[in-house]
């Protein structure tokens, strides 16, 4: 028998040829989500996968997709769609190298590009078609894409597209595909509107979940970086110069905050790019693939980059200002620390917007360091550091003809005339940033003075204890003499497959029970509400109202 090296992909019935292909590529273990839905079995019904940015969603669908049988045939058998042009084609440039040795075709459907080449590729035949909802459901409309043989749609980023408007396009593909065995959605979070589609057009669905609400992405740092109101670019560039980033990805709200942020670093002298909506799709790839090979240092985007691109090596992700939710956070902060490497999620903030994301943030578990913007002097000697650093790692030693210069200086001058020479000539152009904390510091007293009764209020809400309590799900009971915390948190567990810590407590009261669950097992509770009824426990009007009471 042949020897094979060890791979922990071998342990899946997968085709010789990805075991190949992945060989090469130089994976050698599955991450926790590909494990998760390859070691799942069969994967003949419908499945929602939730699990975090840059854990390897990807190949987690590709695999198994391109070990059915049937997708050697030349007709259209599977959709995957995805909320960005980028990221669609990052998902097509994967199942290339992917299925290599395979006798299958891909169809690539994004908008911004000409139409007439996608549909000479559906008329060629294309097993696989992957694009994003609007440019999907034109070829859908148009009678170019055939949706009769699709067996599996694969919904990327759900909860992304969803909140970029795609409901309809999404609701109009999987109206089209109605011979359809199989429908994934991926989707890190699970919002309501999420839910609703999938309860819409999923069929009993199994839920993998490896999201660990508040534990997201330990291996990245959080910084919040206080700026004063008016002097955001300013900071920015403070920010720039003291995290002496070799790549960072920054994120705006606007298009033409991008621009004006992009245009100000350039001035400043970074390497800087912006990456837009606006843009076309030619200036988008190429603002991309100059930032991927680090021509461009800093890459200004709005929301549009914020999910599924995967640009190895993002040091840091910079966030212009207020992000608008709790999910928007986590999602631009997946940018850096992919693929298990440590990365640095940092937020420019005026002292207001610090003290909303503070409030927004709570609970969540998500550990913030907060730090007033770094000011001149302290960057001054930052610089000087690194500065000096690179000149004792200068390989000059090695140059006899710089030494021979060096020692010929010495013998002429004095050596303190000779550095201080050397130093105003090179070392002079050193940025040191701008001097913003009197500033700062003017901004937080006035603040303190003008605000002192609200102040007072959030000191004490702060001082709250910060356990989560989870959301209270009021459940009816038919007998309660029978009920005692202990039965009521094992029907719980067993009914909704999750452990006792994902219940945060449990109140009995006359004739009803609340529960407290936290976000995980919420999830269940959505998806499995009938497994509680059979246990005895009755799902009732849930209310948002935090439980008190006995706390386990
Ligand atoms: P997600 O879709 O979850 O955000 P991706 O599928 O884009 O994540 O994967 C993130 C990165 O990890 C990609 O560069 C991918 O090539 C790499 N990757 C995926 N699976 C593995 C693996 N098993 N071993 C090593 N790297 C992997
Ligand atoms: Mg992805």
């Amino acid at each position: 028998m042949k020897h094979r090296e060890h791979n922990g992909f071998n342990k899946y019935p997968l085709r010789q040829e990805l075991l190949q292909a992945i060989g090469s590529k130089g994976f050698i273990e599955p991450t926790p989500v590909q494990s998760e839905v390859l070691g799942h079995g069969t994967l003949t019904g419908d499945l929602i996968v939730r699990a975090k940015t840059g854990s390897g969603k990807t190949l987690a669908f590709l695999l198994p997709i391109f070990s059915d049988e049937r997708m050697i045939s030349r007709i259209p058998n599977v959709i995957i769609v995805s909320p960005t042009r980028e990221l669609a084609m990052q998902i097509s440039r994967e199942a290339l190298w992917l299925s290599g040795n395979l006798n299958c075709t891909c169809a690539t459907l994004v908008g911004g590009m000409e139409i007439s080449g996608q549909i000479r590729d559906l008329r060629r035949g294309s097993s696989l078609v992957i694009g994003t909802p609007g440019r999907i459901l034109d070829h859908i409309r148009r009678g170019t894409l055939s949706t009769d043989s699709v067996h599996t749609v694969i919904l990327d980023e759900g909860d992304h597209m969803l909140d970029m408007g795609f409901r309809e396009e999404l609701e109009g593909i999987l109206d089209a595909a109605r011979n359809r065995e199989k429908t994934w959605l991926f989707s890190a979070t699970m919002p309501d509107s999420v839910r609703k589609l999938s309860r819409r057009y999923l069929k009993n669905p199994e839920l993998i979940s490896l999201v660990n609400e508040g534990q997201q992405h330990s291996e990245i740092s959080h910084t919040v970086y206080t700026v004063p109101r008016k002097r955001k670019l300013e900071g920015l560039v403070n920010v720039l110069l003291w995290e002496n980033s070799s790549r960072a990805l920054i994120f705006c709200h606007t298009r033409a905050e991008t621009m004006q942020v992009a245009h100000r670093l350039v001035d400043e002298g970074f390497r800087a790019a912006c990456l837009h909506g606006d843009m076309s799709q030619r200036e988008r790839n190429q603002a991309l693939s100059q930032f991927a090979s680090g021509r461009v240092a800093y890459l200004v985007a709005t929301n549009v980059a914020a999910r599924g691109l995967d640009v190895p090596d993002v040091e840091h992700v910079l966030q212009f200002g207020l992000p608008s939710d709790t999910e928007t956070f986590i999602h631009r902060s997946g940018r850096t620390g992919r693929a298990g490497k440590v990365g640095h999620n940092i937020l420019l903030l005026n002292q207001f917007d610090a003290e909303k994301l503070r409030i927004m943030l709570r609970g969540t578990g998500i550990h913030i360091t907060w730090l007033p913007v770094p000011d001149s002097s302290v960057i001054h000697d930052k610089q000087r550091s690194l500065f000096e650093q690179k000149i004792f790692s200068q390989k000059a030693k090695d140059n006899q003809q710089i030494k021979a210069w060096a020692a010929d200086l010495i013998a002429r001058a004095d050596v303190l005339d000779l550095v201080s020479g050397l130093l105003s000539l090179s070392g002079n152009s050193l940025q040191t940033g701008y001097a913003l904390q009197k500033e700062l510091q003017r901004e937080s007293d006035l603040r303190k003075n003008t605000n002192r009764a609200s102040q007072i209020s959030k000191t004490s809400e702060r001082r709250r204890p910060r356990r989560q309590r989870g959301t209270a799900v009021r459940l009816g009971i038919s007998n309660p003499a029978e009920w005692n915390t202990g039965r009521v948190l094992k029907t719980v567990c067993t009914s909704l497959k999750v452990s006792r810590q994902e219940v945060a407590e449990i109140v009995l009261k006359p004739d009803h029970i609340m529960v407290g669950l936290l976000p995980s097992a919420l999830e269940k509770y959505h998806l499995y509400p009938e497994n509680l009824s059979q246990a005895g426990l009755l799902q009732q009007k849930t209310t948002n109202r935090q439980p008190r009471g006995n706390k386990r």
